[in-house]
């Protein structure tokens, strides 16, 4: 006697699952407990009724024996009606199709005696980047897919609602500053966990049709290129009193500063050396073009309303924080209403906010505001305003930190005395120039 075992096979977009056929009288049958285990369908079997109902995206009612079945409350005709073989519900493989995609919601099709679900996939793959100081997982998935990601204990792990995939994309290993990875397939979810080296920190930037999961490594930079910035120029003068005007200050000042850094063996770029308009957005540009490691704006500060202010500041990039952050803020981006129409836009300052290379900056910035407004302090016996977070437009640089000096008041009777007398102005000068050295050399 030959015994030979059949067997059914289904192929949910990619996922294969066998089942073991059951030839009774001319037909063949599976066994519903064992589409219900591998497919995760909902089963109730009740036997004082004799009535069964399977659920996954639908609700479908049958009766062994009866060819009349109920899909949600839509009644449907089988060719062959399900049946009982010792107790076990069976289901006739001819009407399989119509059962699981009612079941599913999704297309089903017998191809070459193989049933295909096919179905949107919504987790297309997953890819790598990997570069020195970069490590990136890309998620690709369709931009509906829901996800959480999250933190916990050591692991970060990235949560994907009802993904459908492919299970080979399940594939992958971990590698660059990623140390390690897991995947979880669970019903209705699939968790990837990550770990990376050091502990370095993860995050989770999501694209349209990615989810980059990215671990960064900051070298601290060697600080070698510096962009002295003059504030103002040309039509814009910058804030004036008595005729004093800030843009003939500050190019004053910045030329010494420049000539200092060059003579310290710093490179040394201006964005201006003689009194000429230049956009906020040129400055910018000037600045991220030469991926310098420093950005130093210098102007000078004005109260007209409250002459009594005095002393210097040192600012560094982000949403202003105090009022009087504001106000200086307000001030210096007002040089966008000197400039044409279209150069005005200003980019959303959370959109670069939220950019991880910014935030490193904003720790590098803060830093370098410390270490020149203290030796400003030190060195010029100016009043001590302290460091300030302002979202200035010059300020939002891409790849390097940046600071923006407010030297002293040009509102104010005794600061004035000082921005008249050309010494102070070395002084200030060589000030900011001390603290650029000192910040450098924690970069070495
Ligand atoms: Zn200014």
């Amino acid at each position: 006697m030959i015994l030979i075992l059949l067997s059914l096979t289904i192929d949910f977009s990619g996922s294969i699952y066998t089942f073991k056929e059951y030839p009774i009288g001319g037909e063949k049958y599976i066994m519903v407990d064992a589409l219900v285990k591998k497919m995760h369908l909902s089963f109730h079997y009740d036997n004082d009724k004799g009535v069964m109902t399977l659920q996954k995206e639908r609700l479908i009612t049958l009766i062994p024996d009866n060819p009349f079945i109920r899909i949600e409350k839509d009644i449907h005709q089988l060719v062959v009606p399900p049946l009982r073989l010792g107790g076990k519900p069976m289901l006739p493989i001819s009407s399989l199709d119509l059962i699981l995609s009612s079941l599913l919601n999704k297309k089903a099709v017998f191809k070459n005696g193989i049933l295909e679900i096919e179905t949107s996939i919504n987790l297309y793959g997953i890819k790598w980047t990997t570069e020195p100081s970069l490590t990136r997982c890309s998620i690709e998935c369709s931009p509906t897919l829901k996800h959480f990601f999250s933190k916990n204990n050591g692991e970060w792990v990235l949560t994907l609602f009802n993904p459908i995939y492919n299970k080979e994309i399940l594939n992958t290993t971990a590698r660059g500053l990623i140390n390690h990875i897991e995947i979880e397939e669970g019903d209705g979810f699939l968790k990837i966990r990550f770990k990376t080296k050091d502990d370095l920190p993860m995050d989770m930037i999501r694209k349209k049709k990615l989810l980059n999961i990215e671990v960064r490594k900051f070298e601290k930079r060697k600080i070698k290129t510096i962009v002295v910035d003059a504030g103002h120029g040309g039509k814009d003068p910058g804030a004036t009193h008595r005729g004093i005007k800030e843009k003939v200050l500050v190019l004053e000042v910045a030329k010494k500063l420049a000539s200092r850094l060059t003579e310290d063996g710093f490179n040394v770029i201006m964005t201006r050396t003689k009194d000429e308009f230049i956009p906020l957005k040129e400055r910018t540009r000037i600045a991220d073009e030469t991926h310098a490691d420093l950005f130093v704006s210098i102007h000078c500060n004005a109260a007209p309303n409250k002459k009594s202010m005095h002393g210097a500041e040192t600012y560094f990039l982000s949403a202003a924080k105090s009022n009087w952050a504001r106000t200086v803020e307000a001030t210096e981006n007002a040089a966008v209403r000197f400039e044409s129409e279209n150069s005005a836009d200003i980019p959303d300052l959370d959109y670069i906010l939220n950019d991880l290379a910014q935030t490193q900056f904003l720790e590098e910035s803060q830093q370098a505001a410390i270490y020149i407004q203290e030796s400003m302090i030190h060195r010029c016996n100016l009043y001590n305003r302290g460091v300030k977070q302002a979202n200035f437009y010059v300020l939002r640089l891409n790849y390097m930190p940046a600071v923006l000096v407010e030297i002293a008041f040009i509102t104010n009777v005794k600061d004035r005395k000082y921005l008249r007398d050309g010494k102070f102005l070395e002084k200030a000068a060589n000030a900011i120039a001390e603290g650029i050295e000192q910040y450098a050399k924690e970069h070495l």
